[in-house]
């Protein structure tokens, strides 16, 4: 899916190297939330995430599956 649409809910994030490297993703390539958890045969958790203002729930228009990645574990 696109990850940065112009106006609809968007999936830009950036994980840890490591993370990003398990996948055997390259740098400059670009995973929806989707592909990146089938590379790598998990979910995502809030702590693969780079500290980031991008990383922020709160910031920008994220989408709901992006959104519940970012924030710490509930229950599910
Ligand atoms: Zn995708």
């Amino acid at each position: 899916m696109p990850t940065a649409p112009v106006d609809g809910p968007d999936e830009w994030y950036t994980v840890l190297d490591p993370v990003w490297q398990c996948a055997g993703a390259a740098e400059d390539s670009v995973l929806c939330v989707g592909c990146l958890e089938s590379r790598l045969g998990r979910r995502l958790m809030h702590t693969d995430f780079i500290p980031a203002a991008l990383n922020d729930p709160d910031y920008g228009h994220h989408s709901q599956r992006l959104l519940s990645r970012l924030r710490p574990a509930t229950e599910d």
